[in-house]
């Protein structure tokens, strides 16, 4: 009989994936592709592609020997077709298949190419519901039906009512659904975290390596250190070693950042949630697994927890939600070109510095770097939300669009207007003196406000809110902030806006060819 062909896309890396369950070995072929488009419709950053096409070949193997037949198409291959939907019809040609059963894709326009497949192939398409995430789109949207402002905060404890995670009857454990309050410790002199364990190379992930040195040589990004989980089994290893070693101050540490201690006590498990080697809600079990046994306090693991069954599940529901119109969201009117710094690192701002180096250096930054250092730039300085999209798109190798777009148009950049989050995240130097060790050793004084040597921050800041004047002023979290900009005086006004206006104009645009 005709097999069913199973194509499965780099971020479906599970083996419970739903398409394959339910069907017969020896009556399925599985399809793999490494295909052209993906690898560079954005230049990725060298470690992401690497990541991405290790764990797909790992994964082939693995299937190979669990005894499925996989049909695997790497970049390499003369007939490559170079998109998902050419390598599909040319295996259709090879396979004949009764059926393609595909599980949805996590990008808007990947779902677009694929909901033509049926009008396009001889054979019945069946696209499933991706059921790793515990809260189905169809779901989000019954949520989200009505609400004008989509809090985080609600639907996060939807999610932990129908988990049944950190419960306590009908209540929360502790009595409190969140203790974000405890969790904005600023690091001590010389906080430093145990390393998530780093992964060597196999034979499989030095091929892949050459082959993107050999064809995305000119991509961002360094491969030095590249040690990301490539397998379930060492996406494992990396959790077992988070949740006893770091999972424990988790919380405490959570905003802090310290200069060159790149992940403190985050996971890093973003990857391989993101590639399908980690199951969330089993992560966050065991972490409260971890809080019953005693061994980590209940602000690090609701922390975690509500960054996994909150925020991830959350901002997911909110992408599809939204889409297509939130891609092209601009509520501020943002047009500044990105900075070229963003992409050299080449700026005397200590702090934008540091997350940039850690970005070219490990495809990662932590969560307050990329909101409260490189997004709350990006606000301030009115930067074009879809630059800043394909600069956060290209640099991490947990970025997919799903994930990406709602934490960097909506969450960093407002630009959804607000229904993400009740106040723009925007900060001044004193934010970022206070959550870390970067402002001591500035070429700038966080204390000066304005003029030459001030930390650039004080007057992007200011400048940013006046600018946006109209809009903030009645926000019952902010608007309060228009009193003490009034009470300086138009002098000292002044002052500001020519000081950001000095900084603004001095930035060179970036090159249009690191995404492109
Ligand atoms: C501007 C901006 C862009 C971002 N882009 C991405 C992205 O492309 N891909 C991505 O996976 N995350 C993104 N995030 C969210 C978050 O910064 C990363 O998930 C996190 O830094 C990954 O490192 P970690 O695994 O050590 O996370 P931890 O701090 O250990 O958190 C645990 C897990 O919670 C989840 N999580 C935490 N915060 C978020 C969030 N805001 N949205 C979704 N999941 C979250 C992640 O799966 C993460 O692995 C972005 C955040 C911002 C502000
Ligand atoms: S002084 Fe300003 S620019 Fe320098 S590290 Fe501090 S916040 Fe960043």
């Amino acid at each position: 009989m005709a097999p069913v062909l199973v194509p499965i896309l780099g971020d479906q890396l599970t083996r419970s994936l739903a398409s394959l369950r339910g069907l017969a070995k020896d009556d399925t072929v599985v399809l793999m592709m490494e295909v052209w488009d993906e690898a560079t419709y954005v230049k990725h950053h060298k470690q992401k592609i690497a990541l991405i096409f290790s764990a797909m070949r790992h994964f082939a193997t693995e299937l190979a020997e669990a005894g499925w037949t996989v049909d695997y198409v790497r970049l390499d291959d003369p007939d490559n077709a170079g998109s998902f939907t050419g390598e599909v019809a040319r295996a259709i040609e090879r396979q004949s298949p009764r059926l393609v059963r595909v599980v949805e894709p996590g990008e808007w326009r990947v779902a677009q190419a694929m909901a033509e497949w049926a009008d396009k192939f001889p054979c019945p398409v069946e696209i499933l519901p991706d059921d790793r995430f515990l809260c189905s789109v169809a779901e989000f949207g019954e949520w989200a039906e009505g609400r004008r402002q989509l809090r985080m905060e609600f639907f996060y404890r939807e999610m932990r009512r129908k988990t049944g995670l950190l419960m306590d009857g009908a209540g929360p454990v502790g009595g409190q659904w969140n203790y974000d309050a405890e969790n904005r410790k600023p690091p001590k002199e010389g906080l430093a975290a145990p390393p998530a364990p780093k992964f060597a190379p196999d034979a499989i992930t030095a091929e892949v390596i050459a082959l993107v040195e050999a064809r995305f040589g000119d991509h961002f990004g360094s491969l030095d250190r590249f040690g990301w989980p490539v397998t379930a089994a060492q996406a494992e290893q990396a959790a077992e070693a988070f949740m006893a070693e770091r999972l424990p101050r988790f919380g405490d540490y959570q905003d802090a950042m310290v200069h060159g201690e790149d992940d403190l006590f985050h996971s890093l498990l973003s990857t391989s949630l993101n590639l399908g080697l980690l199951d969330p809600l089993d992560l966050c079990r065991r972490a409260e697994a971890e809080y019953r046994a005693g061994r980590a306090p209940l602000n690090a693991v609701e922390g975690f927890v509500r960054q996994i069954i909150g925020w991830r599940e959350y901002v997911r529901g909110f992408y599809w939600h939204l889409m297509p119109g939130l891609a092209d969201a601009n509520a501020l009117g943002a047009t500044r070109p990105l900075p070229e710094f963003w992409w050299t690192g080449d700026t005397r701002m200590r702090c934008m510095a540091d997350c940039i180096r850690s970005t070219h250096d490990n495809a990662h930054a932590h969560h307050i770097q990329r909101l409260m250092v490189l997004g709350n730039f990006a606000l301030l300085a009115g930067i074009d939300p879809r630059a800043v999209q394909d600069w956060f798109l290209v640099v991490y190798a947990d970025a997919y669009d799903w994930v990406e777009l709602p934490n960097v148009a909506a969450m960093a950049l407002y630009a959804d207007g607000g229904r993400l989050a009740s106040k723009p995240y925007a900060a001044s130097g004193n934010y970022i003196n206070k959550m870390s060790n970067y402002c001591g050793k500035c070429a700038y004084s966080v204390t000066k406000k304005t003029g030459e040597g001030a930390c650039p921050f004080n007057a992007l800041y200011w400048d940013f809110m006046d600018r946006h004047r109209k809009r903030f002023e009645a926000n019952p979290r902010i608007g309060r902030i228009y009193g003490t900009w009034d009470k300086m005086g138009p002098e000292k006004q002044r002052e500001y806006r020519a000081s950001a206006k000095t900084f603004l104009d001095g930035l060179e645009p970036a090159n249009p060819n690191w995404v492109r």
